[in-house]
């Protein structure tokens, strides 16, 4: 039989012909049976964004853990999906319209949704697709969308159950205001910066004379919402003009001068301007003091008819005018520089104005107690351990979760008014009547829900809940989630919350929180930087396994990476040294078909070595699988390929496989196949595409496999056992011996590369010292040691003399010489090296005249006096080698 393989591995082909094949087959669907489960939901991507190199480290530990558990038996369904993601997608919606000359409200709401509906039917599943390149072995028949029609019903119910329980309420507050988006946003929604602003220190004047109060802000345009100001009750500097009346610049509001325990008498001067309307803290001092609101910043972010002659400025704007006329008016004390944290929306940085305004909130400590327990008692997990502390503290500290969204994509609150007898109700269908008074003039809600509302049930919604389906039962809790530490409070923590609440249960045991990939600066990437690597350019050159192995080996637990393009050569010269070691493999199995199982005293050394070698890297692999240490994981493939098999194992069996004896040769095919075959499924769950390619390879010549006794090959890796570490047998002084040989061999070779001999030139070589046992280890493997350092005559023995011309090397106490008689004319080598250290010491000479040259060291350029000073030490090194070169020539 011959074998297809070509000679250049092009990934392109081989990853789209296995995918493609892959998903006919539908090796990924799955359905409850009688076997264990291992389930894992996808971080929904939202449906707007394309896949970035987060993603791409992302699921592609979530593609190690889903074939891993696969591999090993478990019934398991890695359960695919993606996010309507509200205020995102609605502003590229919204976009697309500004280019037709139009905005949401001209085309109206119905109109709208349908709008961004046929946008998401469009474009919404590019990063499916983008996933589906990278091999994720996803159950892509059940891909959900957080507003398909089963989602849409668990929300709802999950809404009307917390509204009945009075977990759910709305109520006047001061939300964050994004005035771009027109809509609230949570706590968590809102990045806080520190800016350069400054503060104003402006004079209030007291009603009837007798001077002024000055109040200190960083925002002076609120001050025309102010409506009292406060002082601490025990700050004498005011206990004069404590129940006097001011009266406010520009605008001529009348207002108290108030006592409150929350003013830090070292803010500024002392006295705090108040403004309900405008400042969370200020809101609460209003309703213990029953001080009015005053709203003069909209919706918008322009001032409102309170604002008087400022009406209709935008914010920022009105600042400006209003400064200049206050210090017209000789009202300015004065202006001091002040850093200070400025909060912007998430999604379009603009900053965030606190806004009261009619919203619906989440009581969260209820919730929250049962979480927090849920960690503590160590029923979910967190990898690494640290993300513990970080999920709690934010528990223990949350606030209420404002819900409502001004927004019309996503999920309408249904919770309707009647407008008959002001009832409030929530509904799981849509009602025709007021449950109360029966009147027919009821209107819904016009918010909608948060996005992270529905995506907060999406373990257990997306298995069919609120129905009990037998998904449901089977899948869930699931086991693991892997996730961005961004997302801890989002998301992580409520769905474990919404999990106890309306399962009983938490989601997922283990929370595993990958790194954050950073450029190479340090940086994190992003679009406004424009540092990204996009994971389907990095395909493109490499391949889809060269990126995920890349990402893999260099990610080091617990860190974050730092990535340029460059970096993933890695994966690729791993695949190429894969592909070419394969190919070599199967062009001398092409007669291997039917081979008879073998017994042990079969072996050679070598055989006995990489059968021990393979036990032990499944043993290491599986190991570090199990505790989410994929860094170590790839590792442990990478070394056993790349070392063991292609460096060692291959080298050491060409002479076989070349060889005469068709016995031994047939003993090497055996363990090779074996072999191969441990690698593919070992690293099958890293780069699955190659792994899938030469396992068909591998299936054609050798379709039996295993050493003791036959094993036949399942039909695709994927659905291949994982292997198990006792399929191969320990040989401990195979063990114990390989390190020592090995080390011989890598002498012999350093001294021939010394000499400047080429890899082929045959050497003679002699080991001494006083260690018999490694003495008699390396006469027992003489013939491994000659093979594969190409050593003619070797002799091993303690108290051997040193040839008179000889290089030496020193391994494990035992001096090795390589005699030169006959290799090189030593006369003329003695000479050649004499000539060369002459010149290299003259060079080194001269480099160090000029770095004692004081005025060069002063005035050239520092990085001309560094490169000098690296060429000297460059010299230097090379006196010592070329020096060292000559004494082992003797006398
Ligand atoms: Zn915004
Ligand atoms: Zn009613």
């Amino acid at each position: 039989m011959a074998v297809t393989l070509p000679t250049v591995y092009s990934p392109k082909e081989i990853e789209e012909r296995w995918s493609r094949w892959w998903l006919e087959r539908k090796f990924f669907h799955t359905a409850p049976d009688s076997r264990e489960p291992f389930t894992i939901v996808i971080p929904p991507p939202n449906i707007t964004g394309a896949l970035h190199m987060g993603h791409g480290l992302n699921n592609t530990y979530q593609d190690i853990l889903t074939r891993w558990r696969r591999m090993e038996g478990y019934n398991t369904l890695w359960l695919p999906g993606t996010d309507h993601a509200g205020i995102a997608t609605q502003n590229v919606v919204e976009k697309e319209l500004a280019k037709e000359g139009l905005t949401r409200q001209a085309v109206g709401r119905e109109e709208f949704v349908r709008r961004v509906w046929r946008w998401k039917e469009e474009y919404g599943g590019t990063i499916v697709d983008q996933l589906k390149r990278m091999g994720c072995s996803s159950d892509w028949d059940r891909e959900r969308f957080t507003l398909d029609e089963g989602l849409s019903r668990a929300v709802r119910e999950v809404f009307v159950r917390l509204f009945e329980e009075g977990l759910i309420y709305r109520g006047q507050y001061i939300v964050n205001w994004c005035p771009r988006c027109g809509t609230a946003l949570s706590d968590d929604e809102v990045e806080h910066d520190e800016k350069q602003g400054s503060l104003w220190y402006v004079k209030y004047p007291i009603k009837g004379g007798g001077g002024h109060v000055t109040v200190a802000t960083t925002r002076p345009e609120t001050m025309l919402g102010d409506t009292a100001v406060a002082v601490n009750p025990g700050d004498a500097r005011y206990r004069d003009v404590l129940g006097k009346t001011l009266v406010l610049p520009v605008i001529g509001r009348e207002m108290p001068i108030i006592a409150d325990e929350f003013v830090d008498l070292r803010f500024g001067t002392g006295a705090v301007k108040v403004t309900p309307a405008h400042d969370p803290n200020d809101f609460e001092i209003a309703r213990r003091h029953g001080l009015p609101l005053v709203v003069v910043i909209g919706a918008d972010g322009k001032m409102t008819e309170e604002a008087g002659e400022y009406r209709g400025l935008d914010r920022f704007e009105c600042r400006k005018r209003l400064v200049k006329r206050l210090e017209a008016e000789g009202l300015i004390e004065k202006v001091e520089p002040y850093t200070h944290s400025v909060g912007h929306c998430y999604r379009c940085e603009t900053a965030i104005e606190p806004y009261v305004s009619d919203q619906w909130f989440v009581r969260m400590k209820e919730l929250a107690a049962p979480a927090i327990e849920a960690a503590n008692e160590g029923r979910v997990h967190f990898h690494p351990e640290r993300w513990k502390r970080v999920f709690l503290s934010w528990l223990e500290n949350v606030r209420d979760w404002c819900i409502s969204r001004q927004l019309w994509w996503g999920h309408r609150i249904p919770a309707w008014y009647c407008d008959a007898c002001g009832e409030v109700f929530a509904a799981r269908t849509d009602p025709a009547a007021c449950p109360k008074c029966g009147s027919k003039k009821i209107r819904q809600d016009e918010d909608v829900l948060d996005t992270w509302f529905s995506s907060a049930l999406w373990p257990f919604s997306t298995l069919g809940w609120p129905d009990e389906t037998k998904d449901l039962e089977y899948y869930y809790p699931t086991d693991v989630l892997v996730t961005d530490r961004g997302i801890i409070f989002f998301w992580v923590a409520r769905m474990v919350m919404m999990g106890l609440k309306f399962r009983g249960e938490v989601p997922f045991d283990d929370v595993y929180i990958n790194a954050t990939v950073l450029d190479q600066d340090g940086r994190k990437m992003s679009k406004s930087l424009g540092n990204g690597i996009d994971p389907i350019d990095i395909i493109g050159q490499y391949g889809a396994d060269a990126m995920r192995f890349s990402l893999v080996l260099l990610t080091a637990e617990g860190q974050d990476v730092k990535l340029s393009p460059t970096r993933f050569e890695m994966g690729r010269n791993f695949a190429n040294k894969l592909w070419n070691a394969a190919r070599f493999a199967l062009m001398n199995l092409e007669d291997a078909k039917d081979l008879p199982a073998l017994k042990p005293e079969d072996l050679a050394f070598e055989d006995r070595w990489i059968l021990g070698e393979t036990s032990r890297a499944i043993e290491e692999l599986t190991a570090a699988l199990e505790g989410y240490h994929f860094h170590a994981a790839g590792h442990v493939v990478y070394r056993y390929a790349w070392n063991s098999l292609c460096d060692w194992y291959l080298e050491a069996i060409k002479g076989r496989l070349y060889g005469a004896r068709p016995a031994d040769k047939r003993v090497a095919q055996k363990v090779l196949a074996s072999a191969l075959d441990a690698l593919l499924r070992m690293l099958h769950p890293f780069a699955p595409f190659i792994t899938e390619e030469l396992w068909q390879h591998l299936n054609e010549l050798v379709p039996e496999r295993g050493v003791f006794a036959a094993r036949r090959a399942e039909e695709s890796v994927v659905r291949a056992a994982w292997p198990k570490s006792t399929w191969f047998p320990r040989d401990a002084e195979a063990e114990g011996a390989m390190p020592l040989a090995t080390d011989l061999v890598r002498a012999v070779r350093n001294i021939r590369s010394k000499l400047g001999l080429g890899e082929r030139t045959e050497v003679d070589a002699i080991v001494t010292g006083e260690n018999a046992g490694a003495l008699e280890v390396i006469r027992r493997h003489e013939h491994f040691i000659k093979d594969l350092g190409r050593v003619k005559n070797l002799t091993a023995g303690t108290g051997l003399s040193k040839p008179p011309a000889c290089a030496s090397e020193v391994v494990s106490g035992l001096d090795v010489y390589v005699p030169l008689a006959g290799l090189i004319d030593v006369g003329e080598e003695k000479a050649r090296l004499s000539a060369r250290i002459e010149k290299v010491e003259k060079g080194l000479k001269g480099a160090e005249a000029k770095l004692s040259n004081a005025s060069f060291v002063e005035r050239a350029p520092a990085e001309i006096v560094e490169r000098e000073r690296e060429r000297r030490a460059e010299l230097a090194a090379e006196v010592d080698k070329l020096r060292s070169n000559l004494a082992d020539l003797g006398r």
